[in-house]
């Protein structure tokens, strides 16, 4: 995992599609190792899995191709998890059938969650570490690769087949090293045979897509930084469209890009203080005007919130910052006092 930024925030996304490990310890330590053990062996993998906390990058012991297809396929239907079996049917030599098989199956995930997992292991092959695996038509797919390079996989599916290919030595754990000045990593030598089989078998299959689940899913602007609903301070960069089961979506703003530090304003002109505060993205201003005798006409004096002090969006607002802008010093009417006695023009 030597692609991870230490320190910086990376949604599970983006860590699936970079296939970035830090992510998957800590959210295995935040679901449970057991639980990731039990859907693991729900889905299909049929190696007796611990729940230590490296189950989440693929465990110690690890599991068989045979595993890794099966669970995969659970994925390519929707949820529902068959049971592998290499016979379906014993026919005469006239083709009358004898015996038919008919695997056991059951639903271990729904099929909106698949769905939801899907469209981000299509992106690995697209943006992510599988680009190698790309054949060109809806497909989805995960690379893995252990410590000191002595296995490599990819497991990857269409609504049609899934295939996983791993590649290590079959005796021992020991690295693989380069072959032909390439490191044997997932995305490389896995992907392209995963690639170049999927294509040569898929050749006659109609192309498909997978088949939308049946509770709705909905198209949602987030900040991906914080997977929450953009407020008016989130960069463009980091808004997005995610998919969210229906009810799933995020209901709160942004808490990372909530809020504004002021810059002073103090002895700018009106006009100068509201283009500042604009391109700040900060157009809820109020904008009073005082007598004031330190400040000439026109020239902000005081401001809230003051310099350095924060501006903070709630609900999604804009937050308001009001400027107080000087009318220059108090004009004093003089009263009319001739013709008046000296204590009384005093009064
Ligand atoms: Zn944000």
């Amino acid at each position: 995992y030597g692609n991870a930024k230490y320190g910086e925030k990376m949604s599970i996304v983006d860590a699936t599609i970079h296939s970035v490990n830090v992510v998957y310890a800590q959210l295995t330590m935040e679901v449970g190792p057991e639980n990731v053990a039990k859907t693991a062996m729900d889905m299909g993998v049929l190696t007796p899995l611990e729940s230590n906390p490296a189950i989440g990058l693929g465990g110690i012991g690890g599991v068989s191709p045979l595993d890794m297809a099966s669970s995969f396929s659970t994925l390519a239907n929707n949820g529902t998890h068959y049971k592998p079996i290499s016979i379906l049917k014993v026919t005469d030599s006239k083709g009358n059938i004898i015996e038919e098989f008919q695997p056991d199956f059951k639903r271990p995930i729904r099929d909106s969650t698949a769905y939801l997992v899907t469209d981000i292991l299509k992106r690995v092959i697209t943006n992510g570490t599988g680009k190698r695996a790309n054949i060109g038509r809806p497909a989805a797919g995960k690379t893995g690769t252990t410590q000191r390079y002595t296995d490599a996989w990819f497991a990857g599916y269409t609504p049609e087949l899934t295939a996983c290919v791993w590649i290590g030595f079959p005796e021992e754990t020991k690295p693989m090293g380069r072959i032909r000045d390439t490191i044997v990593v997932g995305g490389t030598f896995p992907a392209e045979i995963w690639r170049i089989f999927m294509t040569k078998a898929l050749e006659n299959v109609p192309v498909s897509d997978f088949p939308s689940p049946e509770k709705k899913l909905i198209e949602v602007e987030v900040c991906s930084s914080s997977g929450l609903i953009p407020g008016p301070f989130c960069p463009d960069s980091e808004k997005q469209l995610s998919l969210f089961i229906e009810g799933s979506e995020p209901k709160e703003y942004c808490n990372e890009h909530n809020k504004v530090s002021i810059p002073n304003l103090i002895g700018l002109s009106k006009d100068e203080a509201i283009k500042i505060l604009e391109s700040l993205k900060l157009t809820n201003i109020e904008i009073i005007e005082e007598f004031n005798p330190d400040y000439p006409k026109g020239k902000v004096f005081k401001h809230e919130p003051t310099q350095n002090e924060f501006a903070v969006s709630k609900n999604g607002e804009i937050p308001k910052v009001m400027i107080f802008v000087s009318k220059g010093p108090e004009q004093k009417m003089m009263p009319d006092i001739i013709g008046l006695s000296e204590s009384e023009a005093l009064e």
